[in-house]
């Protein structure tokens, strides 16, 4: 059962061994300090590294944020289109983009990509990001101004003519450091070409290392190929001695749900998930066209759910029966965009007694039938929904969504995924655990930098492996 009636100032695990830091203000920010409350506590520490690493970070975040000194003078700089020269701070400027989920994977990445450069994280608000989140630094803000002069970022694509690849594919762009520009574009969007792809080289890195500002825009999580960086490996290796915890670390560092966002978490915790013996998660996402519940989706989850022993079967010959003892309750959270596996999942349990005695409930806290990124309360039960998953003990989840890999990193879980269904037909088998609990980068490069030649980056080194929802997709195991 959970702990949350221990008083908070007396749980160890506060400040989540060591990532987060006290001092905040604990009222703005609730979920900061009481996420111990909700959750196990993680059995990955994190390097005393790590710890340093974020320490030195939130210094220079401070002396380099927002209306600094330093801000301000490499700011004037590029208002007044001056050479570069040098600057104090260097920048990684993060444009919101795409899902939920999608945001929360790569700004984690852009946040792991400013540590390694000793670059200044600052976050475009898009619509919701201020909304969404807490800050995660102290004392100084990581949102972008909205006075920062190059903040028309719809222009930003890949044929901007700071666009780093698109300098390149026109040779614009070379390493003398009198013709390097103040900021530049990356493109790391899913569809980004080859030329785009050569931020992931040693060579272009030590060139990016000299320009003060990067503005980037992606929506994967891209952490799997900094790993093949050589110039980043030692680092990496210090930073996360155990690889498949990336996310894990920096996730739980980085993302506190605002107080709005926090109520509607711990009521709905509180109120179906808290006093069960068992949680089981259940990411239901459907990327076919058409609109479900689909039958053979449900069939999957329920082949997968039974087979792997994550929910008991039903006797549905005797309307009821006596078992032997076993009382044990399992909630079950499901999220899913419609109503329809719920009803049909929810009516199994009603209808039919388990076979085991257990008693099984089952929760959907919202149906939104489509995705209005657009919209705050949508946004917000999003990121409530994914936070829930994150506080099941076992969870199940669907391929390619990178909303179940935020909840399964979060929550530190190996999930069993849903292979994608072909041709409508269940999968067999219907679902498979996962070699770890980091996200899948969908649209790594193949590309070997020094020999100019494409590879297979899957099987450069053992801790960077093809995932198992996505064949061409990479993660850390
Ligand atoms: P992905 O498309 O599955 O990789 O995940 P994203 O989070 O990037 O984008 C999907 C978006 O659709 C989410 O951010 C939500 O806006 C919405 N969505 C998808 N599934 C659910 C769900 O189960 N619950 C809620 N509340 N929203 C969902």
């Amino acid at each position: 059962k959970d702990d949350s009636s221990q008083p908070l100032n007396e749980h160890k695990d506060k400040l989540l061994d060591g990532l987060l830091t006290a001092g905040f203000d604990e009222r703005s920010c609730l979920s900061r300090y009481e996420s111990a409350l909700y959750r196990k506590a993680s059995p990955h520490k994190p390097s005393s590294y790590l710890l340093s690493r974020l320490r030195s970070y939130e210094a220079l975040h401070k002396s380099c944020g927002p209306y600094t000194e330093s801000y301000n003078k490499t700011v004037e700089k590029l208002r007044s289109g001056s050479k570069v020269g040098p600057t104090d701070c260097n920048y990684v400027v993060w444009i919101a983009f795409s899902g939920l989920g999608n945001r929360i994977l790569t700004l984690a990445s852009a946040f792991l990509y400013a540590l390694l450069t000793n670059r200044v994280l600052l976050v475009d608000r898009g619509t919701d990001m201020a909304d969404l989140f807490c800050e995660p630094f102290p004392e100084m803000s990581w949102l972008l101004p909205l006075d920062f002069p190059l903040n028309q970022f719809n222009k930003f694509d890949q044929k901007f003519p700071q666009c780093h690849g698109y300098m390149l594919k026109n040779s614009i762009l070379n390493n003398s450091k009198t013709s390097l520009p103040l900021f530049l574009y990356l493109h790391l969007v899913h569809d980004y070409d080859d030329h785009d792809k050569l931020f992931f080289c040693d060579q272009y890195q030590a060139l990016l290392q000299k320009v003060p500002w990067l503005i980037m825009k992606t929506d994967n999580y891209f952490v799997p190929s900094l790993f093949l960086i050589h110039s980043f490996e030692e680092e990496l290796n210090n930073l996360f001695p155990d690889k498949g915890t990336v996310f894990h670390h920096l996730g739980r560092y980085l993302f506190h749900p605002s107080n709005p966002v926090w109520g509607l978490i711990t009521r709905y915790y509180q109120a179906y998930l808290a006093n069960a013996d068992e949680r089981v998660g259940i990411q239901i996402r459907v990327f076919d066209i058409g609109t479900g519940p689909f039958q053979h989706v449900l069939d999957q989850i329920l082949a997968c759910s039974l087979k792997e022993k994550l929910l008991p079967e039903v006797n549905n010959q005797e309307p009821i029966l006596n078992p032997t003892g076993n009382r044990k309750s399992k909630a079950v959270l499901l999220t899913s965009l419609s109503s329809g596996y719920f009803e049909k999942i929810r009516n199994i349990y009603w209808e039919y007694p388990t076979v085991n005695g257990e008693v099984i409930s089952i929760y959907q806290p919202s149906h939104e039938e489509y995705q209005q990124t657009e919209k705050q309360i949508h946004n917000r039960k999003a990121w409530a929904e994914m936070y829930l998953l994150s506080l099941t003990d076992k969870l199940i989840t669907s391929s390619w969504s990178t909303f179940g890999y935020v909840a399964q990193s979060l929550g530190g879980l190996k999930p069993w995924i849903l292979k994608k269904p072909e041709n409508k037909t269940v999968p067999d088998p219907p679902c498979v655990r996962d070699m770890s609990m980091e996200p899948c980068f969908h649209a790594p490069p193949f590309y070997d930098c020094k020999a100019k030649t494409g590879t297979d980056t899957g099987a450069i080194v053992p801790h960077v492996r093809h995932c198992e929802d996505m064949s061409w997709g990479l993660k850390l195991v």
